[in-house]
């Protein structure tokens, strides 16, 4: 058994008045985040002419401004449970530390920016609660949440219905949050989790995640992207340039503006469900994955393929077959980013010195082996891990995104912002490799509690 930190999710069906009670504690985190920031320009301000000017900077910093403050700028604020403004306010610490750090060089990865204003409309609607009356009901199709009360979901709650009966969970925290026009709860849940050792497979299969299919696999199995998918897409296009020729601030904007969000709401579901599908498979049918290292954060600046691969969601499928071979007893192991998996041949292990994009089928100078570009790939993969398998699995070319290193504390979500625990560590950037989604600190107490 391990515990593991789990994210479950649910759609809400609230009723008008809890609807506005969502919306109100959403922007009620916002409010206390603009609030904060502000305080700490001004400090800053300040401190120039005064050093002895103390800015707050940490999440009880500015918790206790904040106290002393709200009565006079926010005397509405008992309509809301106090946790939204923690919410808000420890969203504002974390940014304030990722930006020093990130100046310092202990971050690493691209700069981060200042934090800036959150826009009503166009911040993400969301807020946290860690403390209060969390609960999954058990008709298993309520939920109750701090001051916003008994809300109605959409789909069943049985899978942590049980686990919570059977008291292999814990929740330890609960964000709302808005996509598109739909509300959604997401429990953070430590949860305990038998990890098998194995899953009895010994097969080796080697994924070669692109763009033009889903998925392309070593023993030849082709994944498309959905169909659906493209057909969402191609209404997108329609829709965005129905929102050019709209008047600005006009009502017909807005409905259009609404309908987009939706649109991609749905997108982004087909996505992630096939993803899902796929990875499961993989993990179930496969002793060992073995997927390339791509950096992401430097491909996705490069325009042409930009969408396209943001689109198929290779951080998402990394994520998800890393905390699935886990479950499931495979192992994963990632492709230094070095290896050659495109340039070299399959066959002979002849590698090209250089291989555009354009480039369809892989031709070997070497032997004359000619295959498909990404079935080539995906085989070289797949042979990838039997060299691991005969020198060992801490070799530099594959780093063992191995469970067997630290199944205690491991993520199996998405993390909400501010849903993890040692405030000491940052939240991960899709740009970092799969090491930073896979370990999670040490549990601790939380910092609001
Ligand atoms: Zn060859």
């Amino acid at each position: 058994m391990a515990v593991m930190i789990q994210a479950y999710r649910f759609a809400l069906d609230p009723t008008r008045r809890q609807q506005r009670a969502l919306a109100s504690h959403c922007g009620a985190a916002r409010s206390a985040y603009n609030w904060g920031l502000e305080l700490v320009k001004t400090r800053l301000d300040e401190r120039q002419a005064d050093p002895t000017v103390i800015v707050p900077w940490s999440l009880p910093e500015l918790r206790r401004e904040w106290n002393h403050a709200k009565q006079q700028i926010a005397p509405w604020w008992p309509e809301n449970s106090k946790e939204t403004y923690a919410s808000g306010l420890d969203g504002l610490a974390r940014a304030l530390k990722n930006w020093s750090d990130s100046k310092s060089g202990r971050r690493k990865g691209r700069p981060i920016n200042f934090p800036r204003f959150k826009k009503k409309g166009r911040a993400r609607d969301a807020c946290r609660f860690t403390t209060g009356a969390i609960k999954v009901l058990g008709d298993r199709k309520h939920i109750q949440l701090p001051r916003i009360g008994v809300v109605k979901t959409h789909e069943s709650t049985r899978k942590l219905a049980r686990r919570l009966e059977h008291g292999t969970a814990r929740i330890l925290a609960a964000t709302i949050s808005r996509t598109a026009d739909r509300w959604f709860v997401s429990f953070t849940v430590e949860a305990e989790r038998h990890v098998p050792a194995s899953n009895g497979k010994r097969t080796v299969v080697g994924v070669d995640a692109g763009i033009r299919h889903l998925a392309v696999l070593s023993n030849g199995v082709v994944i498309a992207n959905p169909r659906s998918l493209e057909h969402q897409l191609r209404t997108l296009r329609r829709l965005n340039r129905k929102l050019a020729r709209c008047q600005p601030g006009s009502k017909r904007r807005n409905q259009t503006r609404r309908k987009l969000a939706r649109i991609h709401a749905r997108a982004a579901n087909i996505r992630n469900d096939v993803l899902h599908k796929l990875t499961a498979a993989l993990v179930t049918e496969h002793g060992t994955v073995v997927v390339e290292h791509l950096n992401l954060a430097w491909l996705v600046r490069n325009r042409h393929v930009a969408r396209a691969l943001t689109d198929v969601g290779l951080a998402e499928l990394r994520r998800q077959l890393t905390y699935k071979t886990t479950w499931y007893g495979s192992r994963l192991v990632v492709a230094d980013r070095f290896y050659p998996s495109s340039k070299m041949c399959s066959a002979c292990g002849w590698v090209k010195a250089k291989l555009t994009l354009a480039e369809r089928t892989f031709a070997c100078e070497g032997c004359g082996h000619r295959s498909d570009r990404d079935l080539n790939a995906a085989r070289n993969l797949a042979r990838l891990a039997q060299h691991v398998a005969q020198s060992g699995w801490e070799t530099r070319n594959a780093r063992g995104a191995d469970r067997k290193t630290q199944p205690a504390g491991q993520v199996a979500m998405k993390r909400e912002a501010g849903t993890e625990r040692r405030s000491g560590r940052t939240g991960t950037a899709a740009s970092q490799d799969v090491a930073a989604w896979t370990v999670e600190p040490p549990l601790g107490r939380s910092p609001l509690r």
